[in-house]
C-alpha cells in the first residue's frame, strides 16, 4: 500500500506514542485522529498500567470525537493508529460514527507475534475491525513501519527487539 507522506507522519507519530506509552509503563500503543484536511486533531497513547485495561488510545479518540466533533466532522475524520483497533475500540469507533482507520500492524500480525514468543491469549478475540464494524474503511499493515511496532511489543514481552 502506498501512503501520502502526510499520512505516513501521523503514522510515525502513532509509533512515537507508542514508544512513550512503552517507556512509561503502558503497552505500545499510539494512535492519531485527524480532521478531513488531514491536521491532527488529537492525540492519544495506551494508559493502562493504570489498572483500567479499557484505557487504549482508540477508545479514547472515539469519546474525544463524540465530545468535540459534529457527526459529519467524524465521518470525515481519520484515525491513525500504530496497531488495528481491538473488537472494544472498533465498536467505539463506529458507535460515534467515525470515518476511516489507518493501522501500521494489524491485530492478526500482533496476535501472530504473540504466538510466536509465548504470550498467553489476551481475554478478548482479536478480531479484524471489519468483523465488528464492517461499515468502517480500513487500510493497513504499511510495512515501512510494522518492524518498529513489532520490535515495542517484543520489547513489551521481554525481549530485546
Ligand atoms: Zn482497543
Amino acid at each position: 500500500m502506498v501512503m501520502k507522506d502526510a499520512e505516513l507522519r501521523h503514522l510515525h507519530r502513532c509509533v512515537e506514542l507508542a514508544a512513550e506509552a512503552l517507556e512509561a509503563g503502558d503497552e505500545p500503543f499510539g494512535s492519531v485522529l485527524a480532521g478531513a484536511d488531514g491536521t491532527a486533531l488529537a492525540e492519544e497513547r495506551n494508559r493502562v498500567a493504570s489498572g483500567d485495561r479499557t484505557r487504549h488510545p482508540e477508545f479514547e479518540l472515539a469519546r474525544w470525537a463524540a465530545a468535540h466533533l459534529t457527526p459529519g466532522e467524524r465521518a470525515a475524520a481519520t484515525v491513525y493508529t500504530s496497531g488495528e483497533h481491538c473488537p472494544m475500540c472498533a465498536a467505539a469507533h463506529a458507535w460515534v460514527g467515525l470515518g476511516r482507520i489507518v493501522y501500521v500492524a494489524s491485530s492478526e500480525q500482533l496476535g501472530t507475534w504473540l504466538t510466536e514468543w509465548g504470550v498467553p491469549a489476551p481475554p478478548v478475540r482479536t478480531l479484524p475491525v471489519g468483523e465488528v464494524a464492517p461499515g468502517v474503511t480500513v487500510e493497513g499493515p504499511v510495512p515501512e513501519l510494522t518492524d518498529e511496532v513489532r520490535a515495542l511489543h517484543h520489547r513489551l514481552h521481554g525481549g530485546r527487539a
